[in-house]
């Protein structure tokens, strides 16, 4: 029976009815249970909603006053992969606040499936500047004022040894380096959302206050990572305490800040076999990377174990079926607490009481939202305009246009009068 419900014919599941049919007839046993069964698909009729979701919907559960939630839209490695996008992690509190933590390669197109308004993806907080953790700030920054981010974004990050190593050096010869894209959106679109607000704050601050706001404090710590510089935070909100490492070896400042921490986000790199295995890296190369630059599975397991969060997170390795086992056999060995190994659009729901885990369904068709706020028009007296070169080169439709204007004005009650390059069409 079993075969053909599910492999056979159209023809066979007649027969596979028939069968029933006579079972329900002479055996009363099997007709009962066969009847409850259906007053429960009843009760699943395709009118009601199902009350416990193992699922998260971006954009179809309300945060409750007392509750973080947090949203994994970069779990991976510098490398791109299609599975998963390099570090960055969205921590949304019941306040209304939001907070993105680290904005590494690929992680932008992740935060928009979230269907979040840009005017609320408006704090960045930058863990150090390797281009897995910065690498999508510019889809963040400019992709954010066309997705209708109508504020300046704000962004705090560490001072380096030198200046050229700073968050405001990054940011500001980025700015630099965009000066084009700058200059051909004045005039076209309103540009207020290109606007940033840079706190550079001292690498060395030891649980240094460098966000004080709406009773949510984020506090910094320094970093062990390739040079000096890199820093990791704690988030304090409603007696919750969140921890994000960015990326660090295993230091006494994450020990001491972290400890019995609700939620516990700690980079746990790639073992060293996977390195040498995987990655055809030199077994030197792959022990002073693994475990020196970054902290390998065996030493995460060891941090987890001496701050005993409610919630252990490892993230910063490809996380697959071949090497989740052995990261998690190489965690056990030294941890034995509550643990996610995560992946790009796990979420946790966060309260005093419980601690929820799953996974988030996206839509891949998801456009920007609105902006919170009205709508600004571009002001066309900023346009840079084109060289008389250029225009000379501009083709004129005048029948086309002036159906494209009349269709608006019509459709929109506007009365803008048709125009091309060369100026207004007679
Ligand atoms: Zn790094
Ligand atoms: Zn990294």
């Amino acid at each position: 029976m079993e075969t053909l419900l599910n492999n056979g014919p159209p023809g066979g599941r007649k027969l596979v009815s028939s069968v029933m049919a006579c079972l329900l007839a002479f055996t009363p046993f099997v007709a009962t249970g066969v009847a409850a069964q259906a007053s429960e698909q009843m009760e699943l009729s395709p009118v009601k909603a199902l009350s416990v979701r193992d699922t998260y919907y971006p954009g179809t559960e309300d945060i409750r006053p007392d509750e973080m939630r947090v949203i994994a839209c970069g779990t991976g490695m510098p490398n791109a992969r299609p599975k998963q996008a390099a570090a960055c992690f969205l921590v949304e509190l019941g306040n209304g606040d939001k907070f993105i933590f680290d904005i590494g390669s690929g992680s932008a197109e992740r935060l928009s499936g979230l269907a979040i308004p840009y005017d609320y993806l408006d704090k960045l907080f930058i863990g150090h500047l390797h281009s897995d953790h910065v690498g999508d700030f510019d889809a963040l920054w400019i992709g954010g004022v066309i997705g209708n981010r109508q504020r300046p974004l704000r962004v705090w990050g560490p001072s380096g040894a030198e200046e050229k190593y700073g968050t405001r050096w990054f940011l500001e010869n980025i700015a630099e380096a965009y000066a084009w894209d700058y200059g051909s959106r004045q005039g076209n679109v309103n540009t207020v959302g290109f606007e940033m607000e840079i706190h550079e704050f001292d690498y060395k601050g030891v649980g240094q206050v460098v966000f004080d706001e709406n009773d949510v404090v984020i506090k910094s710590y320094p970093a062990i990572h390739a040079i000096d510089g890199p820093v990791s935070y704690t988030l304090e909100w409603n007696d919750l305490l969140f921890a994000f490492s960015s990326d660090t070896a295993p230091n006494k400042w994450w020990i001491e800040a972290t400890k019995g921490a609700d939620f516990s986000i700690h980079e746990s790199f790639s073992s060293p076999t996977t390195l040498i295995e995987k990655q055809k890296w030199p077994v030197a190369d792959a022990l002073n990377v693994g475990t020196q630059v970054h902290t390998s599975p065996s030493q995460f397991g060891k941090v987890m174990d001496e701050t005993r969060p409610r919630m252990a997170v490892a993230y910063h390795f490809f996380n697959d079926f071949d090497t989740a086992p052995l990261v998690e056999r190489e965690i056990r060995k030294t941890y034995d607490g509550p643990l996610s190994l995560s992946v790009d659009y796990m979420v946790w729901n966060i309260t005093k009481e419980e601690i929820r885990t799953r996974m988030a369904v996206i839509s891949h068709e998801v456009w920007p939202l609105p902006s919170v706020t009205e709508k600004l028009p571009a002001d066309p007296a900023d346009r840079i305009g084109f060289s008389d070169f250029i225009i000379s080169g501009a083709e004129k439709f005048p029948e086309v246009l002036r159906e494209i204007y009349a269709d608006i004005n019509e459709t929109y009650g506007t009365d803008f009068k048709p125009e091309d390059h060369h100026g207004p069409i007679d």
